[in-house]
């Protein structure tokens, strides 16, 4: 047998509903906030997130499924949702369109990674894009975007953190504090930070090692190194979350994996579904669009786990949409009725209402049995009785009453439960 690869997961028609349940929730409130879906590939060309995501994180040095197509490119398949929704924001020209432009998305991701529960190697990720805007009120609205979810399926207990990162201005500063405070002890750190530490020290606060970890823990907060702008627009995306009494807290040691962010960074945290309790993760990223070669446009949004969203969901014993039953279940109980059987529930579908039969020749009592298991409302008995006398038995699974009606009335008797 050909088994899965590691970190995949099947979605199996017996649980695809919670899947349709979230999705339609977060198209929903995408909708009420004024963002319309893109659809971008599945792969793009590597350099997109060389220079998107940025060459110094562990998501493009380390994680990448990369490979040669037949016609020598290099293609790299999605690592995380931004970068193409970038490109397709400049090569379309989206930002000649009256601004801001929202958008969302629901896309496959692909990470090499040590997969754990919460962390796979294809996982999906519901994203929020706004482009346009470099008002502190949108970074608000995306944050409200995401906790309007939560509310929606009903999960309270999720921790938002925020911080800023600051612009490229003030990273200058920054760098130089980290690099003064780091340079005495990278010798203790690992291999990867040592390289960070002259290319990209940021990096170095979002390193998972635990030796690194520990140094990291007293290193230079961005927030104290803020120019005037940034700390004005932090102020008042504190401001906006105070009034629409959206909960936080500041934490400076959020940086986030992804080289794109500035400013805004955020994440909101479940403490019910172990290490990876982040569920969803954003900020701002007024450089992204310039980086991959459109013209400087502020953006900002999000990713949300989808996964982990499933098992937050779970911990907290919450309903996860409802598993499909069919309204009616059709037990024919002589061959002839078969035929009925099949007139009757294209009729019914035909009217809106779902309708099986039996297809696997059981016999009547392992119909009625089955019948029960698929939670089917109602069942119509045909035998040889019922077709002498143009009549139908349907049966209320839920209450048990059966009655005899005629044909005619069966729309009626099934679209009143
Ligand atoms: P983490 O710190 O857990 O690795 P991340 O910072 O890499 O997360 P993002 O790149 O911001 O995560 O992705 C957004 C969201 O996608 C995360 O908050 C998480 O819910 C989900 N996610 C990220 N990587 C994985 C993965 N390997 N498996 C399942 N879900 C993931
Ligand atoms: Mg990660």
């Amino acid at each position: 047998m050909i088994s899965i690869p590691k970190g995949t997961k099947d979605v199996l028609p017996s649980e695809s509903y919670k899947w349709h349940y979230i999705e339609n929730t977060v198209r929903e409130v995408a909708r009420l906030f004024g963002a319309n879906e893109v659809r971008t590939p599945t792969f793009e060309h590597t350099e997109l997130f060389l220079r998107g995501v940025g060459d110094t994180t562990d998501i493009v040095n380390k994680e990448m499924y990369t490979f040669e197509d037949k016609g020598n490119r290099s293609i790299t398949l999605k690592p995380e949702g931004t970068a193409g929704v970038a490109r397709a924001y400049i090569e379309n020209s989206l930002f000649n369109a009256p601004q801001p432009t929202k958008m969302y998305y629901i896309t496959p991701v692909f990470r090499y990674e040590r997969p754990q529960a919460g962390r796979l190697r294809e996982h999906h990720q519901f994203g929020v894009e706004f482009y346009g805007s470099y008002s502190p009120q949108a970074d608000v609205e995306v944050m409200s975007l995401a906790k309007s979810i939560f509310a929606k399926l009903g999960v309270k207990d999720l921790q938002l953190n925020i911080n800023s990162i600051g612009c490229k201005s003030c990273r200058k500063d920054y760098n130089k504090a980290l690099r003064e405070y780091f340079s005495s002890k990278i010798d203790g750190m690992c291999a990867t930070c040592k390289e960070r530490l002259d290319k990209n020290p940021l990096r170095i606060l979002d390193c998972k090692e635990e030796k690194c970890k520990a140094i990291v823990k007293d290193a230079p907060s961005t927030i104290d190194y803020l120019c005037e702008d940034c700390k004005s627009h932090h102020e008042s995306v504190r401001k906006g979350l105070t009034s629409i009494g959206l909960e936080y807290t500041v934490n400076p040691r959020i940086v986030r994996g992804l080289d794109y962010y500035t400013r805004t960074v955020f994440e909101f945290i479940s403490t019910g579904i172990g290490a990876q309790g982040t569920v969803c993760g954003g900020g701002r990223y007024n450089d992204l669009v310039e980086q991959v070669g459109g013209k400087p446009t502020p953006a900002v949004g999000f990713g949300m786990g989808i996964e982990r969203l499933i098992m937050v969901l779970e911990s907290l014993g919450l309903p996860i949409g409802e598993p499909y039953a069919p309204t009616v279940y059709i037990a024919p109980m002589c061959d002839k009725a078969r035929d009925v059987a099949l007139t009757i529930a294209n009729d019914l579908r035909a009217k809106g209402i779902s309708s099986e039969f039996d297809v696997m020749d059981r016999s009547f009592k392992a119909q009625m049995k089955y019948a029960d298991k698929l939670s089917a409302d109602f069942v119509i008995i045909i035998g040889e009785d019922e077709l002498k006398a143009n009549k139908l038995a349907v049966k209320n699974m839920k209450t048990g009453e059966q009655v005899e009606i005629n044909s005619q009335s069966l729309f009626e008797v099934i679209s009143k439960k």
